[in-house]
């Protein structure tokens, strides 16, 4: 007998990087701290896997 499973939970999406992974981080230099662009990274909160952490 097959026992229906249960609809597998979505991971919830990080709410951080929007589930990318990845986060975009304004980059600066200098002492006058001049803005020279976007630069994508590691998104802290999930550690790139883009999954909320719980
Ligand atoms: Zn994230």
């Amino acid at each position: 007998m097959v026992t229906p499973k249960a609809a597998p939970q979505e991971p919830a999406k990080c709410p951080t990087c929007k589930g990318s992974g990845e986060v975009s981080r304004t980059v600066r230099v200098g002492r006058k701290r001049r803005v020279v662009g976007e630069q994508s990274g590691l998104c802290l909160n999930c550690l790139g896997s883009g999954q909320a952490p719980d």
